[in-house]
């Protein structure tokens, strides 16, 4: 059930004979009315198309009402005028189209409403990934297109505008090819999100925000509905490296050993996305080392994106520049996802795989930023992600352990290349117990009720599986 800030002739806010309309909420075939009464007393009105028994407003049977420590007298004169006014609308009322179940999240950017409880199954799998209507994303090396290159069988790597990019040849491929039936034209079937399919429209989640924001979303979900090479949209989400340095020198990556500060984002980059700040949902920065961008901490500490309060930003970075100090400096923006690469549940595997600042150094690092999410009531706005090595392959399950014991969210990725020969996608012997602790994570996930994550996993587990059952002994990409 979704909330609504109106209700056939109700809306919040509204007075009734002994109370005030608090909250209202509706799915197919059912409502609910929250209702103030004068004595600031709450009580919850059902309304149900089939209900078990008649409710005792006998304007509207259908009306029921949950028991409080209000006495029914107090409750009659509310619900009789409840009865009376929805009883000529019931139940149409409910027969909400989804472009207006989002519009009525109205400004709230914490408001949400997941595609999955508004579209039917047929519509929720129309397409196999919807990251070409929803994301833009900057290469590290210069490509654009909706994902990670890694993924992407031609990288192109188009300058221009966000918007020349959105509507790009480059973007418009990867619509064509996934209004397709078969979107090999452009993605590698190694694509994890394509395999695991947690890129769709019943992953979406709507968000409340300005107007324009939500116009946006409204509009996005229709152009992959439609299949629409050329959507009139913005991106929802924008994904950019902010430099390619990095303060540590992880075994899987170059970074450490090749980035440098010389490429970093510089403001012009930050005014073009502010331009397009209107319909836009998150921002999401990686690196290198993200934080490592004077320019990019100047916009996190400054107002450039104060207009659009529906603007998150996410962080995929190595938590060694996220001190307590500097988090209370990024209070004026909306921190969304953080994803730290941690790459080890151990103290000395972090520092052999990571090799940069000691784990005591960035444990109080993660601490603050647990505690500012707990704050916010967003502790699963967190991510732990490791890059599976032959390093750490010991500890994929110990991993996951210490996302639950922190109550964050827990990803893995297999290795791209084989640097420092860690690849663990050249051996069978480490595929396989890669695969055997995916399964057993997956499985803890789902038991936990955490079926994302563990369809993740699942995709990560299912693309070492496709790989073994083809003999394929050799690191990613092929
Ligand atoms: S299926 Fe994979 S490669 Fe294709 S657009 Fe989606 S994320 Fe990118």
């Amino acid at each position: 059930m979704w909330s609504t800030p109106r209700l056939g002739p109700l809306t919040v806010g509204q007075a009734l004979p002994g109370g005030r309309v608090t909250a209202l909420g509706c799915a197919p075939g059912r409502a609910r009315v929250e209702v103030a009464l004068g004595d600031r007393a709450i009580v919850e009105f059902d309304l149900a198309a089939a209900p078990a028994r008649p409710g005792p407003f006998a304007a509207l049977p259908a009306l029921s009402y949950r028991r409080s420590a209000a006495s029914f007298a107090a409750v009659r004169a509310v619900g009789d005028a409840l009865a009376a006014a929805l009883a000529p609308a019931w139940p149409g009322v409910t027969a909400v189209a989804w472009p207006d179940v989002i519009d009525g999240l109205g400004d709230d950017v914490d408001a949400t409403v997941r595609l999955a409880d508004l579209l039917p199954a047929e519509a929720l799998a129309r397409r196999a990934c919807v990251a070409p209507w929803t994301r833009l994303e900057y290469g590290a090396r210069g490509q654009r297109g909706p994902c990670c290159a890694d993924f992407q069988v031609a990288p192109a790597d188009e300058v221009g505008a966000p918007l020349a990019l959105w509507h790009g040849p480059a973007m418009r491929g990867f619509r064509r090819a996934l209004a397709s039936p078969d979107p090999g034209a452009t993605c590698r079937a190694t694509c994890p999100r394509l395999v695991g399919r947690t890129d769709t429209l019943a992953a979406m989640v709507a968000r409340g925000g300005p107007a324009a924001f939500r116009a946006n979303q409204i509009a996005t979900i229709a152009a992959i509905l439609d299949g629409a090479e050329r959507p009139a949209t913005t991106p929802l989400e924008v994904v950019f490296p902010a430099t390619s340095f990095c303060n540590y020198d992880c075994l899987m990556c170059s970074h450490g050993a090749t980035g440098t500060l010389a490429d970093e984002r510089p403001p012009a980059f930050y005014a073009a996305l502010a331009a397009i700040a209107p319909g836009l949902g998150r921002l999401e920065a990686l690196g290198g080392e993200p934080l490592a961008s004077p320019v990019f901490r100047a916009v996190l500490g400054g107002d450039a994106f104060a207009a659009a309060p529906q603007v998150e930003f996410a962080l995929t970075t190595n938590g060694s520049y996220l001190t307590p100090d500097e988090l209370a400096r990024y209070r004026r923006v909306r921190l969304g996802h953080v994803t730290v690469s941690l790459n080890a549940a151990t103290a000395a595997t972090y520092q052999a795989v990571n090799r940069g600042l000691a784990w005591a150094r960035v444990r109080p690092n993660l601490d603050a930023l647990l505690a500012a999410h707990r704050a916010a009531r967003n502790p699963r706005a967190i991510t732990y992600s490791m890059v599976i090595l032959r390093a750490n392959l010991h500890e994929i399950e110990a991993f996951a352990a210490l996302a639950e014991a922190d109550d964050v969210a827990v990803r893995y990725m297999l290795p791209m290349q084989d640097r420092n020969r860690q690849s663990i996608l050249t051996d069978a012997a480490t595929m396989d117990a890669a695969q055997a602790a995916l399964a057993a994570v997956a499985a803890r996930l789902r038991a936990r009720g955490r079926a994302h994550e563990a369809a993740r996993a699942d995709g990560e587990r299912a693309v070492l599986a496709s790989r073994r059952a083809r003999g394929l002994l050799r690191a990613l990409p092929d």
